[in-house]
């Protein structure tokens, strides 16, 4: 197949010439010692635009969430988070790992949070026999949810009950770009409730790499630290964060693109069988597949995808997963519909 069609993750962009050019043309300096002044810029920008005092660039989404919540949870102590949740299902257990954090979830539908779900199971101060709870992470978009926007209402009620009960909130926003552009919500609204947030400039806004952690003065220059301790205290990558600036000029409005086409696969896909997805659900750029009425499962689904030139993701038993992106036009669009509407027919 000569040109496939990657809708496995909004991560298989490939950066454009204007966005190497951005790279090519961008200011560096060692990082280590701060002297990198598009890192620099970078840093001020993405914390001015979410209200934060200081940012912190990073290699990956990952490193960003687990800086963020060893910032708000000590060794031995917990934090909650929704049972499909990146920080607990895609992060391979860093948070046990790297700091003694342990996790503790509790299930949504379609990721969706219910300030009231998180605030049952959370347990702060729970003295010497159990564990104390001492922040809760909510994603926004939901990945595994399916690209869900979590609605503001609800976010400001997990603020208040966790004020009420002395707990932190950290923001996992790999996507909260997408988020953004499908609610109207401004990012600095966002940022108001949350004492952590991490961004990813390398998922639908198409940067190669790169993930920017924010917070407070304070909590930004311990986590510089634990970066340096890490290994990814990083040199002359300006580079990178040239191609983020040019990222943020130019690729959040377009997101709406990515979200209408998603929504385009999702309307063709109900159409062949209504169990699979409700065109309702979809509201940002991740059609989430429930392959449970069908005769095949979600690996067979991919595998037969990709002989036709269609890259799916099968991420459980009876799920697969297709994200739009900046890689990922109209055409492409009509020739995927053409694909699935062969390939789903058992
Ligand atoms: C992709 C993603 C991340 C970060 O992933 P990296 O691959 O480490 O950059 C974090 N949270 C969510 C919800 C994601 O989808």
């Amino acid at each position: 197949m000569a040109n496939p069609i990657d809708l496995r993750s909004d991560t298989v962009t490939r950066p454009s010439q204007a966005m190497r050019q951005a790279m090519a043309s961008a200011e560096v300096g060692d990082d280590v010692y701060s002297d990198d002044p598009t890192v620099n810029s970078l840093e001020e920008r993405v914390a001015a635009l979410f209200g934060k005092e200081a940012g912190v660039f990073t290699p990956t989404g990952s490193l960003a969430n687990q800086l963020a919540i060893r910032m708000l949870v000590a060794p031995g102590e917990e934090l909650i988070a929704e049972t499909n949740s990146h920080i607990v299902r895609a992060e391979l257990g860093a948070a046990a790992v790297f700091s003694g954090i342990t996790t503790r979830t509790w299930p949504a539908k379609n990721g969706l949070l219910v300030a009231e779900d998180a605030l049952e199971i959370a347990r702060p101060n729970s003295g010497p026999y159990l564990v104390s709870t001492t922040a809760i992470a909510v994603e926004n978009t939901h990945n595994f949810g399916g690209g869900t926007v979590q609605p503001l209402d609800q976010i400001k009620a997990l603020r208040k009950g966790a004020d009420e009960i002395g707990v932190a909130l950290h923001l996992d926003g790999a996507r909260i770009w997408n988020a953004h552009v499908a609610s109207g919500v401004a990012f600095n609204e966002y940022g108001k409730y949350f004492d952590t947030i991490s961004v990813c400039l390398s998922k639908g806004l198409g940067a190669p790499i790169g993930s920017v952690m924010l917070s407070t003065k304070e909590r930004v220059t311990k986590a510089r630290i634990w970066r340096k301790r890490y290994g990814a205290g990083m040199r002359q990558v300006g580079l990178l964060a040239g191609a983020a600036h040019y990222a943020l000029d130019n690729n959040i409005a377009r997101l709406s693109e990515d979200h209408r086409r998603a929504k385009e696969l999702a309307v063709a896909i109900a159409a062949i069988d209504k169990s699979f997805v409700d065109p309702a659900l979809v509201e940002t750029n991740i059609v989430g597949l429930d392959l449970a009425n069908a005769p095949y499962t979600a690996a067979e689904l991919a595998t037969r995808c990709r002989e036709a030139g269609l890259w799916i993701s099968a991420l459980g038993p009876n799920y697969a997963r297709l994200v739009t992106h900046l890689d990922f036009d109209d055409e492409q669009c009509a020739a995927a519909i053409e694909i699935l509407k062969r390939v789903l027919v058992a």
